[in-house]
Protein backbone atom coordinates (compact mmCIF):
# COMPACT_ATOMS: atom_id res chain seq x y z
CA UNK A 1 0.00 0.00 0.00
CA UNK A 2 1.54 2.89 -1.03
CA UNK A 3 1.12 6.53 0.96
CA UNK A 4 -1.28 8.64 -0.72
CA UNK A 5 -1.00 12.05 -1.78
CA UNK A 6 -3.70 14.59 -3.09
CA UNK A 7 -2.85 16.24 -6.49
CA UNK A 8 -2.39 20.44 -5.98
CA UNK A 9 -4.11 21.29 -9.28
CA UNK A 10 -7.53 19.33 -8.10
CA UNK A 11 -7.45 20.87 -4.97
CA UNK A 12 -7.29 24.06 -6.45
CA UNK A 13 -10.04 23.81 -8.84
CA UNK A 14 -12.26 21.72 -6.28
CA UNK A 15 -11.94 24.63 -3.57
CA UNK A 16 -13.90 26.70 -5.80
CA UNK A 17 -16.76 24.60 -6.02
CA UNK A 18 -16.28 23.32 -2.24
CA UNK A 19 -16.47 26.97 -1.55
CA UNK A 20 -19.78 27.06 -3.83
CA UNK A 21 -20.81 24.38 -2.01
CA UNK A 22 -20.39 25.06 1.37
CA UNK A 23 -22.49 28.32 0.29
CA UNK A 24 -25.36 26.42 -0.86
CA UNK A 25 -25.63 23.29 1.69
CA UNK A 26 -26.10 25.12 5.34
CA UNK A 27 -26.90 21.70 6.60
CA UNK A 28 -26.85 21.86 10.13
CA UNK A 29 -25.17 19.45 11.65
CA UNK A 30 -24.44 18.46 15.40
CA UNK A 31 -20.43 19.72 16.75
CA UNK A 32 -18.49 16.57 17.70
CA UNK A 33 -16.99 17.04 20.65
CA UNK A 34 -14.16 19.37 21.11
CA UNK A 35 -12.16 17.22 23.21
CA UNK A 36 -12.24 13.47 21.54
CA UNK A 37 -9.88 10.99 22.99
CA UNK A 38 -7.99 9.55 20.42
CA UNK A 39 -8.19 7.42 18.46
CA UNK A 40 -12.06 8.16 18.05
CA UNK A 41 -14.43 5.69 16.20
CA UNK A 42 -13.62 5.87 12.77
CA UNK A 43 -17.07 5.34 11.45
CA UNK A 44 -18.17 8.46 13.49
CA UNK A 45 -15.24 11.14 12.36
CA UNK A 46 -15.37 13.46 9.75
CA UNK A 47 -12.49 13.14 7.25
CA UNK A 48 -10.44 15.87 7.44
CA UNK A 49 -9.62 18.95 5.17
CA UNK A 50 -6.19 17.77 3.11
CA UNK A 51 -4.40 20.77 3.11
CA UNK A 52 -1.41 21.47 0.75
CA UNK A 53 -0.47 24.70 1.61
CA UNK A 54 -0.31 27.59 4.17
CA UNK A 55 -2.39 29.46 0.82
CA UNK A 56 -4.72 27.09 0.49
CA UNK A 57 -4.65 26.89 4.82
CA UNK A 58 -6.15 30.70 4.88
CA UNK A 59 -8.38 30.31 1.98
CA UNK A 60 -9.97 27.62 4.05
CA UNK A 61 -10.50 29.29 7.41
CA UNK A 62 -11.42 32.39 5.63
CA UNK A 63 -14.29 29.98 3.76
CA UNK A 64 -15.28 28.68 7.20
CA UNK A 65 -14.71 31.70 9.10
CA UNK A 66 -17.96 33.29 7.28
CA UNK A 67 -21.11 33.28 9.15
CA UNK A 68 -21.84 30.57 11.85
CA UNK A 69 -19.55 27.74 11.81
CA UNK A 70 -21.68 26.11 13.79
CA UNK A 71 -23.87 25.12 10.84
CA UNK A 72 -21.38 24.92 8.07
CA UNK A 73 -19.83 22.25 6.75
CA UNK A 74 -16.98 22.27 4.22
CA UNK A 75 -17.66 20.33 1.39
CA UNK A 76 -14.51 19.54 -0.65
CA UNK A 77 -14.11 17.51 -3.50
CA UNK A 78 -10.01 16.12 -3.89
CA UNK A 79 -8.97 13.89 -6.75
CA UNK A 80 -12.84 13.03 -7.39
CA UNK A 81 -13.30 11.97 -3.93
CA UNK A 82 -16.01 13.97 -1.90
CA UNK A 83 -14.49 15.09 1.39
CA UNK A 84 -15.68 17.43 3.78
CA UNK A 85 -14.33 19.19 7.12
CA UNK A 86 -17.24 18.83 10.08
CA UNK A 87 -17.11 20.76 13.06
CA UNK A 88 -14.61 21.26 15.50
CA UNK A 89 -12.62 18.04 16.06
CA UNK A 90 -9.55 16.40 16.86
CA UNK A 91 -6.30 15.91 15.25
CA UNK A 92 -6.57 12.25 16.87
CA UNK A 93 -10.01 11.51 15.51
CA UNK A 94 -10.11 12.17 11.67
CA UNK A 95 -10.10 8.85 9.72
CA UNK A 96 -6.57 8.14 8.59
CA UNK A 97 -6.29 7.80 4.76
CA UNK A 98 -3.52 5.67 5.10
CA UNK A 99 -1.38 3.60 7.74
CA UNK A 100 1.09 6.35 7.76
CA UNK A 101 -1.23 8.84 9.13
CA UNK A 102 -1.54 7.04 12.41
CA UNK A 103 1.76 8.35 13.81
CA UNK A 104 0.85 10.24 17.51
CA UNK A 105 -1.39 13.22 17.00
CA UNK A 106 1.04 15.33 18.85
CA UNK A 107 2.94 15.87 15.65
CA UNK A 108 -0.79 18.18 14.15
CA UNK A 109 -1.07 19.41 17.95
CA UNK A 110 1.23 22.39 17.32
CA UNK A 111 -0.87 24.26 15.00
CA UNK A 112 -3.80 26.79 16.06
CA UNK A 113 -7.50 25.11 15.63
CA UNK A 114 -9.93 26.24 14.13
CA UNK A 115 -13.79 25.58 14.56
CA UNK A 116 -14.38 22.80 12.18
CA UNK A 117 -11.39 22.75 10.46
CA UNK A 118 -7.89 20.59 10.90
CA UNK A 119 -5.60 21.42 8.45
CA UNK A 120 -2.55 19.42 8.63
CA UNK A 121 0.85 20.37 6.20
CA UNK A 122 1.75 18.08 3.21
CA UNK A 123 3.98 15.39 4.21
CA UNK A 124 6.80 14.65 1.69
CA UNK A 125 6.33 11.70 -0.86
CA UNK A 126 7.93 8.64 0.91
CA UNK A 127 7.03 6.36 -2.38
CA UNK A 128 9.72 3.97 -2.24
CA UNK A 129 9.34 2.39 1.21
CA UNK A 130 6.31 0.22 2.85
CA UNK A 131 4.78 1.85 5.81
CA UNK A 132 6.12 0.80 8.93
CA UNK A 133 4.13 0.13 11.72
CA UNK A 134 3.89 3.35 14.31
CA UNK A 135 5.48 2.87 17.21
CA UNK A 136 7.41 5.54 19.29
CA UNK A 137 10.10 3.10 19.70
CA UNK A 138 10.43 0.33 17.76
CA UNK A 139 11.58 -2.94 18.68
CA UNK A 140 15.04 -4.21 18.77
CA UNK A 141 18.12 -5.89 20.05
CA UNK A 142 19.86 -2.67 21.46
CA UNK A 143 19.33 0.40 23.11
CA UNK A 144 15.68 1.81 24.31
CA UNK A 145 14.10 -0.86 21.76
CA UNK A 146 15.99 -3.44 23.52
CA UNK A 147 14.76 -7.07 24.15
CA UNK A 148 14.51 -5.85 28.12
CA UNK A 149 12.25 -2.95 27.18
CA UNK A 150 9.49 -4.89 24.97
CA UNK A 151 7.10 -5.40 27.58
CA UNK A 152 6.79 -1.98 27.76
CA UNK A 153 6.96 -0.48 24.18
CA UNK A 154 3.11 -1.10 23.65
CA UNK A 155 0.14 -2.51 25.15
CA UNK A 156 0.26 -5.49 22.94
CA UNK A 157 4.24 -6.42 23.77
CA UNK A 158 2.82 -6.88 28.09
CA UNK A 159 3.54 -10.94 27.37
CA UNK A 160 7.07 -10.24 26.31
CA UNK A 161 7.38 -8.92 30.09
CA UNK A 162 4.87 -10.64 32.46
CA UNK A 163 4.87 -14.08 30.06
CA UNK A 164 5.57 -17.01 32.59
CA UNK A 165 6.37 -19.17 29.50
CA UNK A 166 8.63 -17.41 27.08
CA UNK A 167 11.01 -18.54 24.63
CA UNK A 168 14.22 -19.00 24.17
CA UNK A 169 15.45 -20.76 27.68
CA UNK A 170 18.02 -22.69 28.68
CA UNK A 171 17.57 -26.44 28.33
CA UNK A 172 20.00 -28.77 30.38
CA UNK A 173 19.83 -32.38 30.21
CA UNK A 174 20.22 -33.21 33.87
CA UNK A 175 16.89 -31.09 34.10
CA UNK A 176 14.76 -32.70 31.12
CA UNK A 177 12.20 -35.19 30.97
CA UNK A 178 14.13 -38.10 29.30
CA UNK A 179 12.26 -40.75 27.82
CA UNK A 180 10.29 -42.17 24.41
CA UNK A 181 8.46 -39.94 22.50
CA UNK A 182 7.61 -39.77 18.50
CA UNK A 183 9.36 -39.10 15.78
CA UNK A 184 8.91 -36.00 14.10
CA UNK A 185 7.09 -36.61 10.26
CA UNK A 186 8.90 -34.57 7.86
CA UNK A 187 7.03 -33.90 4.92
CA UNK A 188 9.29 -31.66 2.80
CA UNK A 189 9.11 -30.59 -1.17
CA UNK A 190 11.08 -28.31 -3.24
CA UNK A 191 9.08 -24.89 -3.05
CA UNK A 192 8.11 -21.58 -4.17
CA UNK A 193 9.39 -18.46 -2.15
CA UNK A 194 10.41 -15.44 -1.06
CA UNK A 195 13.26 -14.16 1.12
CA UNK A 196 12.63 -10.77 2.43
CA UNK A 197 15.00 -8.74 4.70
CA UNK A 198 12.62 -7.48 7.26
CA UNK A 199 14.94 -5.36 9.43
CA UNK A 200 14.84 -7.92 12.10
CA UNK A 201 16.21 -10.92 10.56
CA UNK A 202 16.25 -12.78 6.85
CA UNK A 203 13.05 -14.50 6.72
CA UNK A 204 12.03 -16.82 4.03
CA UNK A 205 8.58 -17.15 3.28
CA UNK A 206 7.52 -20.36 2.07
CA UNK A 207 4.97 -21.48 -0.32
CA UNK A 208 3.91 -24.97 -1.19
CA UNK A 209 2.86 -28.21 0.32
CA UNK A 210 5.41 -28.63 3.69
CA UNK A 211 4.40 -29.77 6.77
CA UNK A 212 5.89 -31.75 10.19
CA UNK A 213 3.74 -34.01 11.93
CA UNK A 214 3.59 -34.21 15.85
CA UNK A 215 1.67 -35.02 18.52
CA UNK A 216 -1.34 -36.20 16.22
CA UNK A 217 -1.20 -32.67 14.61
CA UNK A 218 -0.09 -31.41 11.45
CA UNK A 219 1.52 -28.21 10.86
CA UNK A 220 2.47 -26.56 7.54
CA UNK A 221 5.74 -23.93 6.95
CA UNK A 222 5.02 -20.74 7.02
CA UNK A 223 8.52 -19.36 7.00
CA UNK A 224 12.21 -19.58 8.26
CA UNK A 225 14.48 -17.65 9.65
CA UNK A 226 17.68 -16.80 11.46
CA UNK A 227 19.34 -15.77 14.77
CA UNK A 228 22.74 -14.89 14.90
CA UNK A 229 23.54 -16.15 17.51
CA UNK A 230 21.48 -19.02 18.73
CA UNK A 231 18.66 -17.67 20.72
CA UNK A 232 18.56 -21.23 22.50
CA UNK A 233 21.24 -22.54 25.17
CA UNK A 234 21.80 -26.38 25.12
CA UNK A 235 23.61 -27.52 28.50
CA UNK A 236 25.58 -24.08 28.87
CA UNK A 237 26.45 -24.04 25.10
CA UNK A 238 25.21 -21.30 23.04
CA UNK A 239 25.43 -21.82 18.52
CA UNK A 240 26.56 -19.09 16.53
CA UNK A 241 22.93 -19.40 14.41
CA UNK A 242 19.83 -21.11 14.31
CA UNK A 243 17.50 -21.22 12.10
CA UNK A 244 13.59 -20.90 13.03
CA UNK A 245 10.95 -22.91 10.93
CA UNK A 246 7.84 -21.75 11.78
CA UNK A 247 4.61 -24.08 11.15
CA UNK A 248 0.80 -23.54 11.99
CA UNK A 249 -1.45 -25.94 12.15
CA UNK A 250 -5.31 -25.84 11.05
CA UNK A 251 -6.51 -24.36 14.64
CA UNK A 252 -3.24 -21.44 14.87
CA UNK A 253 -1.39 -23.24 16.90
CA UNK A 254 2.51 -22.73 15.90
CA UNK A 255 5.16 -25.26 15.97
CA UNK A 256 8.94 -24.19 15.45
CA UNK A 257 11.80 -26.03 14.34
CA UNK A 258 14.81 -25.36 15.73
CA UNK A 259 17.83 -26.27 13.72
CA UNK A 260 21.41 -25.34 15.53
CA UNK A 261 24.03 -24.28 13.29
CA UNK A 262 27.79 -24.83 13.55
CA UNK A 263 31.26 -23.71 12.06
CA UNK A 264 31.64 -26.17 9.21
CA UNK A 265 30.62 -26.92 5.54
CA UNK A 266 28.73 -24.28 3.93
CA UNK A 267 24.96 -24.77 4.27
CA UNK A 268 23.36 -25.70 0.91
CA UNK A 269 20.27 -24.28 1.61
CA UNK A 270 21.54 -21.91 3.35
CA UNK A 271 23.81 -20.68 -0.03
CA UNK A 272 20.57 -20.65 -2.05
CA UNK A 273 19.25 -18.53 0.61
CA UNK A 274 21.90 -15.82 0.78
CA UNK A 275 22.62 -15.73 -2.94
CA UNK A 276 19.17 -14.32 -3.38
CA UNK A 277 18.66 -12.25 0.43
CA UNK A 278 18.44 -8.41 -0.14
CA UNK A 279 21.19 -6.33 1.66
CA UNK A 280 18.11 -3.46 1.88
CA UNK A 281 15.43 -3.63 4.51
CA UNK A 282 12.03 -4.04 3.52
CA UNK A 283 13.67 -5.43 0.32
CA UNK A 284 11.98 -9.01 -0.95
CA UNK A 285 13.28 -11.06 -3.74
CA UNK A 286 11.16 -13.94 -5.19
CA UNK A 287 13.18 -17.26 -5.07
CA UNK A 288 13.47 -19.61 -8.57
CA UNK A 289 10.68 -21.82 -8.35
CA UNK A 290 11.62 -25.46 -6.27
CA UNK A 291 14.67 -23.78 -5.18
CA UNK A 292 13.82 -24.01 -1.32
CA UNK A 293 13.87 -27.43 0.19
CA UNK A 294 13.39 -27.66 3.74
CA UNK A 295 14.60 -31.07 4.03
CA UNK A 296 18.05 -30.58 2.97
CA UNK A 297 19.00 -28.43 6.42
CA UNK A 298 17.91 -31.38 8.61
CA UNK A 299 20.63 -33.42 10.38
CA UNK A 300 20.40 -37.20 9.84
CA UNK A 301 20.04 -37.47 13.88
CA UNK A 302 16.30 -36.04 14.39
CA UNK A 303 16.24 -36.60 18.11
CA UNK A 304 15.01 -33.07 19.59
CA UNK A 305 13.66 -30.93 22.64
CA UNK A 306 10.40 -30.30 22.93
CA UNK A 307 8.74 -27.82 25.36
CA UNK A 308 6.04 -25.20 25.24
CA UNK A 309 7.02 -21.60 24.74
CA UNK A 310 6.49 -18.54 22.73
CA UNK A 311 7.12 -16.51 19.77
CA UNK A 312 10.93 -14.96 20.46
CA UNK A 313 10.21 -11.61 19.01
CA UNK A 314 6.96 -9.40 20.39
CA UNK A 315 4.40 -9.33 20.82
CA UNK A 316 5.94 -13.30 22.50
CA UNK A 317 2.39 -14.85 22.15
CA UNK A 318 2.65 -17.76 24.28
CA UNK A 319 1.51 -21.51 23.21
CA UNK A 320 4.21 -22.43 20.74
CA UNK A 321 5.12 -25.50 20.49
CA UNK A 322 8.96 -25.79 19.93
CA UNK A 323 11.04 -28.89 18.68
CA UNK A 324 14.85 -28.21 19.11
CA UNK A 325 16.57 -30.87 17.12
CA UNK A 326 19.56 -31.43 18.96
CA UNK A 327 22.37 -32.31 16.25
CA UNK A 328 23.59 -29.24 14.86
CA UNK A 329 24.15 -28.68 11.14
CA UNK A 330 26.74 -27.04 9.63
CA UNK A 331 27.42 -23.53 7.87
CA UNK A 332 30.57 -22.28 6.38
CA UNK A 333 31.94 -19.02 8.44
CA UNK A 334 32.03 -16.99 4.97
CA UNK A 335 28.27 -17.92 5.35
CA UNK A 336 28.43 -16.89 9.08
CA UNK A 337 30.55 -13.51 8.56
CA UNK A 338 27.94 -12.36 5.69
CA UNK A 339 24.85 -12.96 7.79
CA UNK A 340 26.46 -10.97 10.88
CA UNK A 341 27.29 -8.43 8.87
CA UNK A 342 23.93 -7.33 8.12
CA UNK A 343 22.80 -8.34 11.47
CA UNK A 344 25.48 -8.64 14.27
CA UNK A 345 22.53 -9.36 17.39
CA UNK A 346 19.59 -10.56 16.86
CA UNK A 347 18.86 -13.07 19.34
CA UNK A 348 16.43 -12.88 22.27
CA UNK A 349 18.64 -13.57 25.94
CA UNK A 350 17.08 -16.69 27.24
CA UNK A 351 13.99 -16.17 29.71
CA UNK A 352 13.25 -17.85 32.92
CA UNK A 353 11.95 -22.04 32.52
CA UNK A 354 9.40 -21.40 35.18
CA UNK A 355 9.60 -25.02 36.15
CA UNK A 356 8.09 -25.99 32.20
CA UNK A 357 9.10 -29.86 31.66
CA UNK A 358 10.93 -30.15 28.97
CA UNK A 359 10.72 -33.28 27.08
CA UNK A 360 14.41 -35.07 25.79
CA UNK A 361 12.86 -37.08 22.96
CA UNK A 362 15.41 -40.18 22.73
CA UNK A 363 13.19 -42.03 20.01
CA UNK A 364 15.17 -41.53 16.57
CA UNK A 365 13.66 -41.18 12.82
CA UNK A 366 11.67 -43.46 11.33
CA UNK A 367 14.12 -45.96 8.97
CA UNK A 368 16.64 -46.57 11.25
CA UNK A 369 18.40 -43.19 11.08
CA UNK A 370 20.91 -43.19 13.95
ZN1 LIG B 1 13.06 -17.06 15.44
Amino acid sequence: MKPHAPSLPSVSTALLAGLLAAALLPHARAAEPAVAPPPAPAASAPARVEGTSKDLESQLRDAMGRGDPKTKRLNLLIDGKSSSAGLATTPGAAVPVNPVDSKPPAAAAPRPREPGLVIRPQRPATPSKPPEPHKAIHWSYEGEGAPTNWGKLQPDYATCASGQRQSPIHIEDSEALRGPAEAIQFNYAPSKGTVTNNGHTVEVKVYGENSLTVRGSTYQLVQFHFHHPAEERINGQGYPMVAHFVHRNELGQLAVLAVLLEPGEANPLVHKVWTHMPLDVNDSVRLPPDLIHVGEILPRDQRYYQYMGSLTTPPCTEGVLWLILKQPVSISRDQLRLFGQLYANNARPVQPRHDRPVRDAVLIAPGGRP
